[in-house]
């Protein structure tokens, strides 16, 4: 996408956000807008020239409504937890914060919906659904502090993804307001609707390029009565592999199946000061089932449990009680932290392939490593091909650094691809991927997304410098 240049936000603009929004929900000083300088992703911040806090559907139609007759850009947030950069302001303009906007509006128990504002928790609003005895599946690693807003924006995927699905799989209706300051009502309570094109898809995804999402309607189903967690530690990943192809030929699709290797857990076990069994094994599954009734999953998990046995796993590890569920889960989610302490510089990927490709993905990022003399660590979704490869840093000095990890990246990338793979499963394209967007998607695909943006946004005053290359 061709630079764009815009108008400077300037004491009229001010003015006027003022008069929106309110002073106290404008924020101006370096000090105050540093927080929204930046999302999760290492070593990427840019300045914006103001930051607003909306508190409702009509301020944020005011905003867009004065962005986009003075050519300002516009940054929607949440809570800043992409690893993307999709929220960071490239183009300086306007950050447009909706983190007050929080409040879950209903929990319909006769429509098994929820509706919420964008900024709430997600889990937060897994908490409120369970206490009526309802589930909202998608978990992202990061559910105790992004938003269901930035989910929606960015079609947040989880562990859960193997058996419950996305964010999109539950997403049923959504208010927006559009870059133009119109706003939109897509959707519903509806279990089936087919009503012209799908808009919703459209913009579940969309990294906040197409619309700001103020309002969303979710499908909820009722919460298994019944869950246990398997931790089995493998010499051998090829084994753990083999563990779950054989367990979904054996027709059982657990709730969750992820894999954690070696060098993730011993960097988890450093920041917490913690042991975790069978540290020194090459590669451990996490397992989750969940049903309603304790005998069937009981049947389920003594097979996972033979299965695993007799593709040579040291041990099957059962946890029933929430204390210890939790203990294990720590593990998996303190992931990223632990690698962010071990080198704090460091390059985090989020590639998918057919989920019978994974041994040889990351046989392939193995040798990429050694190639390269690079420490390289993996993560993720077992149960669903999606892959974190984090590329550390360690003590290779800062030039070398810079032009090792775009050679590593394209490496990885043209590796999943062929493999029948794709550059980005749950993490987005955001800033940080859009100049590989080619690699993955032909031009014609590239222009029609192009077009699409041109429709909602002729103005790309919406979060500018996002998803196109
Ligand atoms: C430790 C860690 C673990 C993670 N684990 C997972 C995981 O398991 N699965 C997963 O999918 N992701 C994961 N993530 C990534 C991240 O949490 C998700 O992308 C999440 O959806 C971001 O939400 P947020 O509220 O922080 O959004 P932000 O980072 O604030 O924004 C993300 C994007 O959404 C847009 N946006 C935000 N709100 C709106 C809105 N209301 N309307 C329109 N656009 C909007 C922004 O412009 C931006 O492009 C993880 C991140 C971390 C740091």
């Amino acid at each position: 996408m061709p630079a764009r240049t815009y108008r400077q936000v300037d004491t009229h603009i001010i003015e006027h956000l003022i008069g929106i929004a309110g002073a106290a929900n404008v924020l101006l000083s370096a000090e105050d807008m540093e927080p929204y300088t930046h999302d999760e992703v290492v070593g990427f911040s840019a300045d914006p020239e103001v930051v607003v806090r909306a508190t409702s559907t009509s301020q944020v139609s005011d905003i867009l409504k004065l962005a986009q007759r003075e050519k300002v850009p516009v940054t929607p947030r949440g809570a800043g937890y992409g690893l993307s950069g999709g929220a960071v302001p490239v183009y300086g303009g306007i950050v447009l914060s909706l983190q007050k906007m929080n409040r879950i509006l209903e929990i319909d128990k006769k429509n098994l919906m929820v509706t919420t504002e964008p900024g709430v928790i997600v889990g937060d609003l897994h908490r409120a659904v369970e206490e009526e005895g309802l589930f909202y599946p998608p978990d992202p690693a990061s559910l105790d502090s992004c938003t269901i807003g930035g989910n929606v924006a960015e079609g947040a995927g989880g562990p859960r993804a193997v058996k419950y699905g996305v964010t999109k799989d539950y997403v049923s209706g959504l208010e927006a307001v559009l870059p133009s300051g119109e706003i939109v009502h897509c959707g519903g309570k509806l279990v089936k609707n087919v009503t012209g094109y799908d808009l919703i898809q459209l913009l579940v995804g969309s990294e906040g390029t197409l619309a700001v999402v103020t309002e969303i309607i979710l499908r909820l189903i009722p919460l298994p009565k019944v869950q246990v967690d398997l931790l089995i530690p493998y010499d051998d990943f090829q084994a753990a592999a083999d563990t779950v192809s054989d367990i979904i030929a054996h027709r059982i699709v657990p709730t969750a199946i992820e894999f954690m290797e070696r060098d993730s857990v011993l960097a988890v076990e450093r920041l917490l000061d913690k042991d975790v069994p069978h540290d020194d094994a090459e590669a451990h599954l996490l397992i989750q089932l969940d049903g309603n009734r304790q005998d069937a999953v009981d049947v389920d998990m003594e097979l996972v449990g033979e299965l695993a046995l007799k593709h040579g796993a040291r041990d099957v590890l059962v946890a029933k009680d929430q204390r210890t569920r939790d203990r294990l889960w720590e593990t998996r989610r303190m992931i990223i932290d632990a690698l962010n302490d071990e080198s704090p510089v460091n390059h985090m990927e989020d590639v998918v392939a057919p989920r019978a490709e994974l041994p040889s993905l990351l046989k392939g990022v193995k040798d990429i490593a050694s190639r390269h003399s690079v420490r390289i660590v993996c993560f993720g979704h077992a149960g669903d091909g999606n892959v974190h490869v984090n590329v550390l840093k360690d003590r290779i000095p800062d030039v070398r650094w810079s032009d090792l990890v775009p050679v590593v990246r394209e490496e990885i990338y043209r590796l999943t691809l062929s493999l029948g793979g794709t550059i980005t499963a749950e993490h987005g394209i955001g800033a940080t991927r859009r100049q590989y967007l080619h690699l993955a998607l032909d031009e014609a695909q590239i222009d029609l997304m192009r077009h699409i943006k041109d429709v909602f946004d002729p103005h790309h005053i919406l979060n500018p410098g996002k998803i196109f290359p």
